[in-house]
């Protein structure tokens, strides 16, 4: 699909006749390809031309690396993938009023034309018009990227590239805490994989009151305890925490409920532990449909239920900038690994074994 505002999709001719470094979805299956004669993509009038400095694997690209059903039914095989980085302005379209050669940015991965009722209204980022790069079109994993100017994000220097590099799903966190509103509220984050541990140091640093985490994994339980959460439980181990829950709390429940699992089982427990008019939001994203106790766990509850999907644009970055600068964020020990992008299959690795939580790729270090 080629329009005005979403120039240069996968496959398309550059004029300059350089190539890059990238890594491609080269076939149906398993894996990914770093090729070397990648065409350096051109910027259209509106777009900025990005030199990729680091760039972030997410879960997504997991699903992707791993090729299970949904990238399958998602994914143009031959793209370039990866939508979370940050890099340097290397050249703009004609039209581009707001960005110049060197600058560092990063950007909103969710495209869309700016002309639905959502994005007109306030909620482009739900648009049904999105397109996400490293999904729909080619992405950050490459030496250069194009995207529209209205995407770019301009990085303040107080923030270094590792954390800069994790705006996309900082976002995801930030934006789930925001909707949800934890001030002086008691706090369920479930599941404390790379976004749920982000929320648990970014619901502190909004000033949750006590903070529960649950997850399978001990060592990232650890983790958040670490963070700032005042328990973290085992959730393989049986639902007793609920009762100590409510034990502990006035409402006899959390107040809050930040779901970041997807897990069905995980849902219902944390629903339990929510109290009557608590507030859920839901980020984890099921595999398949869940069977789900309606009755009890929502409505008889009187609970509000938020759907999370993406970050707000440009609300969000401005929390996230604005928590990143006060230095209340503690990403160091979520940021874990850094490999440069020749080493893509050990960084994939990495984050696939779960050795490391957020793995970076050192792009432009490695050229
Ligand atoms: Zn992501």
């Amino acid at each position: 699909m080629t329009t005005a505002t979403h120039p240069n999709p996968a496959g398309a001719p550059a004029d300059t006749g350089r190539t890059m470094r990238a890594l491609v979805k080269h076939h149906a299956a398993e894996g990914l390809q770093l090729v070397n004669d990648r065409p350096v993509p051109t910027p259209g009038p509106r777009d900025v031309r990005i030199r990729v400095t680091t760039a972030g694997i997410c879960g997504t690209d997991r699903h992707i690396w791993q090729w299970d059903d949904w990238a399958a039914s998602r994914i143009p095989v031959g793209i370039v993938t990866g939508h979370e980085f940050v890099g340097l302005v290397d050249t703009v379209g004609a039209a581009v009023t707001k960005f110049k050669p060197g600058q560092r940015v990063s950007a909103e991965g969710h495209m869309c034309s700016h002309t639905d009722y959502l994005a007109r209204t306030g909620d482009a980022h739900i648009a049904a018009d999105t397109q996400i790069f490293g999904i729909d079109r080619d992405g950050c994993f490459a030496d250069y990227i194009c995207v529209p100017e209205e995407n770019v994000w301009p990085v303040h220097p107080d923030i270094p590239d590792k954390f800069a590099a994790t705006f996309d799903p900082l976002g995801n966190a930030v934006h789930t805490v925001m909707e949800a509103g934890v001030s002086a509220q008691n706090v369920l984050i479930s599941g404390v994989g790379i976004i749920g541990l982000m929320a648990v140091t970014v619901a502190r640093a909004a000033g949750a009151a006590r903070i529960y985490c649950t997850d399978v994994d001990p060592k990232r339980l650890a983790l958040a305890r670490k963070l700032g959460a005042a328990e973290a439980f085992d959730a393989s181990q049986g639902d007793e925490w609920i009762k100590q829950i409510r034990r502990e709390t006035p409402g006899q429940g959390v107040d809050v409920l930040l779901e970041m699992s997807g897990a069905p089982a995980a849902m219902d427990q944390g629903f339990r532990a929510l109290r009557n008019g608590g507030r859920a939001a839901l980020l984890g994203l099921p595999a398949k449909s869940v069977t789900f106790d309606f009755n009890a766990n929502i409505i008889f509850k009187g609970c509000t239920v938020l759907g999370i999907n993406g970050r707000r644009i440009w609300k969000t970055w401005y929390q996230s900038e604005a928590l990143l600068r006060s230095g209340r964020l503690q990403l160091d020990d979520i940021v874990t690994h850094t490999f440069p992008l020749a080493d893509y299959q050990t960084a994939f690795e990495t984050m696939i074994s779960g050795e490391g939580i957020k793995v970076l790729m050192n792009v432009a270090g490695d050229a």
